[in-house]
């Protein structure tokens, strides 16, 4: 049966698609975002332990209350707001869900929803299912004086009409490894001072963050925070992007909102999971110690890749970092890193993915991603092919 498609230009994701190469070729996969390492065992004892105490029925629909007062100890203690576990925190399944959830329950039909560009595949699908409009505004790509890609906020505001409705933000940034500082965050306040803009900030990037930098969230400054879904997941922070727990923290008023699609999307999250998580969690250093691990698998992806003729650029944040590839071809991002894993055997992901027109000579900056969330043998293999280019 034929229908009229309501995501007419959605197919499988650049992930997906690169994911199915890597296996297709053979080649090393360092293109979609999860580790190839195991999660911690203690973790995965206490999965088992809720499982074997029968810990296996619905859970409430906003996720167990153990894990909402961990998260809100964690998020007063590292960012000084308080929420409300009762109110204004939700376990959501994975951020994914938190955000179609958050995006369905605030835009309506002719809203606008300003995206920055490059920016992460789900936001747009989700604007459009909620009858939105996507309005883009491209960050600056890297220069001479700014070695990363960064938000012209003045671009921003330039954006903003009397129907935007809500303003998605994403730090640290996936795929660029960007993140926020105090004077974005002072630009922001104020852009979005004295209007009704809601603004979603996905923070699932919050732990890893490089070179004694601090996660500006959104959460940290009242003004912000009384407009903001702030949404993290555990997928990042815990090595288990396969678990799907997230969570989002925001004022009870959008909170109750995000509940009603949240409640009817998938009611509740997968129980042993929770319980693990909110044990877990307790110690700070399962997710204090993120910054030094991953940046020792920084460091060493960027060195290796300085034995090639990849220019890696500067990574403050996520366990990704974006190369230059002009020593090497003059292809589009997309032809690069199909030749890439055909010819080469690694799978990276186009950086003009992220672009709402791939093609486009500005979404085109000869630059893809290398995910470094991986075992040193899987980066040691990677770069042994990469200098054989
Ligand atoms: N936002 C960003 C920026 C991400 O990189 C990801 C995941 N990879 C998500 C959201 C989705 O997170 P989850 O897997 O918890 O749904
Ligand atoms: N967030 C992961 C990435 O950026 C991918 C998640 C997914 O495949 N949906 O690579």
């Amino acid at each position: 049966m034929q229908i009229d498609s309501k995501l007419p230009n959605v197919g499988p994701t650049i992930f997906t698609t690169m994911s199915k190469m890597a296996v297709d070729y053979q080649a090393i996969n360092l293109g979609q975002g999860f580790p190839d390492f195991n999660t911690q065992p203690d973790l995965l004892a206490l999965v088992s332990k809720a499982m074997l105490d029968g810990k296996n029925q619905y859970p409430v629909m906003s996720g167990i209350l153990e894990l909402r007062q961990v998260i809100s100890q964690k998020v007063e203690s590292l960012y000084g707001k308080y929420y409300d576990p009762e109110t204004e925190i939700t376990i959501t399944s994975g951020a994914t869900e938190a955000i179609m959830s958050a995006v369905l329950a605030t835009v309506r039909t002719g809203d606008e929803v300003i995206v920055i560009e490059p920016s992460y595949d789900c936001y747009v699908p989700a604007i459009m299912l909620a009858g939105g409009i996507p309005k883009f505004v491209q960050m600056s790509p890297p220069s001479a004086q700014n070695q990363n890609f960064s938000i012209d906020w003045n671009k921003v505001k330039e954006a903003i009409t009397n129907k935007t409705r809500l303003l998605i933000l994403n730090s640290p940034h996936n795929p660029t490894g960007a993140i926020f500082d105090a004077a974005d965050l002072d630009a922001l306040e104020s852009i979005v001072i004295n209007t009704n803009i809601i603004v979603l900030s996905d923070e699932v990037y919050e732990h890893i963050v490089f070179d004694h930098l601090k996660h500006q969230s959104l959460a940290s400054r009242k003004t912000l925070a009384e407009r903001t879904f702030v949404i993290s997941s555990f997928g990042k922070t815990t090595h288990t992007t396969g678990w799907k727990v997230g969570y989002c923290c925001a004022p009870a008023s959008l909170t109750k909102e995000l509940r009603k699609v949240h409640q009817f999307v998938v009611f509740t999250v997968p129980s042993p999971f929770q319980h693990a998580l909110a044990t877990y969690t307790n110690n700070q250093n399962t997710y204090l110690s993120l910054p030094n691990f991953y940046q020792e698998k920084r460091d060493y992806l960027t060195a290796g890749l300085k034995q090639t003729k990849f220019i890696p650029l500067t990574s403050p944040g996520t366990f990704f970092l974006l190369a230059d590839y002009s020593n090497i071809s003059d292809q589009k991002e997309s032809d690069f890193s199909i030749w890439l894993a055909k010819t080469h055997g690694v799978v990276v992901i186009p950086v003009s993915a992220f672009y709402s027109n791939p093609d486009h000579i500005d979404s085109n900056h000869k630059l893809v991603r290398f995910c470094f969330a991986k075992q040193g043998t899987t980066l040691d293999e990677a770069i042994q092919r990469l200098q054989r280019i």
